[in-house]
């Protein structure tokens, strides 16, 4: 045995614990990304002690990032910190694009866009960082570099390098959110085909003031060639985020104009392939802001292009000098379509990039490894708690995979639009812009609110863990709720004790006292759910869209809908409950 062994059921160093078993509460995660820490906090909320082995040295990495969320992955991460991001981040209201200069008019906003925020990835990390090392069931392991992984049928063992030398770290499970170009998935020999260097971003965060909401009147008259739809009426109190189409200070490449909170934006160029600049295929990286096309000077000038266009579009534009401001970072990444073939292999599950890459206009790459967490993590701490039996962790491959996979599709078909490879491309994008060609569908997947964004959306339909049924493999709506302990509280504030069992009982408000708790089914109901091999909470609803009186929706612990039974249905419940939790036929 090399070097010091880490068991991590106990969170000490130790010597070698050769012949324990690991306890059957312990995982180990690789990488302390966005995902990587979102795991650890999303398994210690469900009681399971892990430790995080990451390269750096535990404090928020250089550089912005990524910079968009929707509110329900914005909520998943205040449940994870307890911290509020929503006041650091910006509601994005409707994007508006340009083309040569010129507004282009848009579809109108889909009625039930889900709101999406800008924040710095940098912000949110910060955040995930805190709050890890602020819990007793997380235990990080700066400047460990994973080496290699090997396991059998009750353990993983990960061996990495240290500031001290080699240690070997034993536990139950893995969770690889080792990045792009994760050791973890070499390890385990799985092949991360797809498409190399679909795109290539320059991306800065500057400081500037400008206003933020564009109203419709302010926006400079239409092409009238071009108006063939009326513009949206913009919303209130939103940011505007813009998408500015060969523009005339980025001829033949998209720029866009994103805000985030205290009077920062992030501006995204598209630059043109440069053959042979990263060092590997699958490589995302920071570069130092020298060299050609990231050189300061050049990035000034583009930056203040910009802003004087955005200046322009502004109802009280200053023309007389460029709006003063501060660069305040910068950097450029390459961009992949890839994706993993397994999620999982024995006691080994991917997770964020080290699973998918996904051009980010069709899913924040951070929101989309939010969004594995949250789907595995419930299904981890099932497994270890005897709740489940091991094969719901194969619904966790099948689950994320496909919901990547939909994810890609959609990059694709952005791609054909922003980075249009070939002459019929091209001439698709012209098409599409003047309105001949599929432009509500295409804009509207290029809108920050569409339903591209939508990445919490009904992704899983289909799913072996799910009685089919109306809004079946949906996301919960989040409406208030009585709890069997007279508690009054959201539906979203119940899911981090198991699953959920949602009665729709009209009339329920006007009960006083815990009166209704002994009234009609309730009683009968509680009983069944005494009886079950996993813990499911009664709670009680008056109304629920899309549900009639005396339903029940069976909710899973990560928020989506298993199961709708309406009241001559509810014989199956158990089995809904089983199926839910993998043990279903
Ligand atoms: C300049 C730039 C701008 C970007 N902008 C956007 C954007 O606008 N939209 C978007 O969607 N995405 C963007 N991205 C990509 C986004 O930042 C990543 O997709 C995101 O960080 C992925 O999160 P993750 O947790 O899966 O992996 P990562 O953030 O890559 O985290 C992986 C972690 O694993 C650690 N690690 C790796 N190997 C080992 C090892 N062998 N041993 C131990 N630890 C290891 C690393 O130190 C790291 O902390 C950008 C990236 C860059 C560089």
């Amino acid at each position: 045995m090399m070097g010091d062994e880490y068991d991590t059921s106990c969170n000490t160093w130790g010597a070698t614990m050769a012949g324990n078993a690991p306890r059957a509460d312990s995982v180990i995660i690789a990488g302390a990304g966005p995902a990587g820490l979102a795991a650890a906090l999303a398994l210690a909320g469900r009681g399971v002690r892990s430790v995080v082995l990451d390269t750096g040295n535990g404090t928020p990495r250089a550089g912005s990032r990524a910079c968009g969320l929707e509110a329900s992955t914005l909520a998943f991460v205040y449940d994870l910190t307890g911290t509020r991001l929503d006041g650091a981040a910006e509601p994005w209201g409707v994007q508006r694009i340009r083309r040569r200069g010129r507004d282009v008019p848009q579809p109108a906003a889909e009625p039930e866009a889900p709101v999406r925020y800008g924040l710095s990835q940098q912000r949110l990390e910060r955040a995930l960082l805190d709050a890890a090392h602020a819990s007793p069931l997380v235990t990080t392991a700066w400047r460990h570099r994973i080496e290699s992984v090997e396991q059998d049928e009750t353990s993983v063992t990960v061996l990495a390098r240290g500031p001290g030398g080699p240690v070997r770290f034993r536990a139950q499970w893995l969770v690889g959110c080792d990045g792009a170009r994760s050791v973890v998935r070499r390890a385990v020999d799985v092949r991360f085909p797809g498409r190399p260097r679909v795109d290539r971003l320059l991306c800065a965060d500057v400081k500037v003031r400008l206003p933020r909401r564009i109203t419709a009147t302010a926006l400079v008259p239409p092409d009238p060639s071009l108006a063939d739809e009326p513009a949206s009426p913009d919303v209130g109190g939103p940011a505007t985020p813009w998408l500015f189409v060969d523009p005339p200070f980025h001829r033949g490449g998209t720029v866009l104009a994103q805000p985030l909170p205290d009077d920062v934006w992030r501006l995204t160029w598209q630059l043109p392939m440069a053959h042979g600049v990263a060092k590997a295929a699958e490589e995302t990286r920071v570069i130092p802001v020298t060299g050609d096309p990231a050189d300061p000077k050049r990035i000034a000038a583009r930056v203040r292009s910009v802003l004087r266009t955005l200046d322009a579009l502004s109802p009280e534009p200053d023309t007389s000098e460029d709006p003063a401001h501060d660069l305040l970072w910068s950097g450029e990444y390459e961009v992949h379509q890839r994706l993993a073939r397994r999620f999982r292999v024995g006691r080994v599950l991917l997770a964020g990039d080290a699973a998918h890459l996904v051009h980010p206009s069709a899913a924040d790459a951070v929101e989309l490894g939010l969004q594995d967490v949250r789907n595995l993590a419930w299904k981890l701490a099932f497994t270890l708690r005897g709740y489940a039996p091991i094969r719901l962790l194969e619904t966790y491959h099948g689950e994320r995979r496909g919901a990547a996979r939909r994810r890609l599709a959609l990059g694709e078909d952005a791609l054909h639009f922003l980075a249009p490879a070939s002459p019929a491309q091209k001439v698709g994008r012209r098409l599409t812009l003047m309105g001949a060609r599929g432009k509500g569908t295409t804009l509207r997947r290029l809108d920050p609110r569409g339903p591209a964004a939508n990445t919490s959306g009904p992704d899983y339909t289909g799913s072996p863990l799910l009685t089919p049924g109306p809004g079946v493999g949906e996301w919960i709506r989040d409406v208030e709720v009585f709890r069997a302990d007279g508690a009054e509280g959201w539906l979203s504030e119940c899911l981090d004790r198991g699953l959920v069992v949602l009665l729709i009982a009209p009339g329920i408000e006007v009960w006083h006292g815990g009166g209704w708790r002994e009234a009609g089914l309730m009683p009968r109901l509680r009983g069944r759910l005494d009886k079950l091999a996993a813990p499911a909470e009664l709670v009680v609803t008056p109304d629920y869209p899309g549900a009639t009186a005396h339903t029940i929706l069976l909710i899973r612990p990560d928020g989506y809908i298993a199961a709708h039974l309406p009241p001559d249905h509810l014989d199956i419940l158990e089995q809904s409950i089983d199926r839910a939790r993998g043990a279903g036929h």
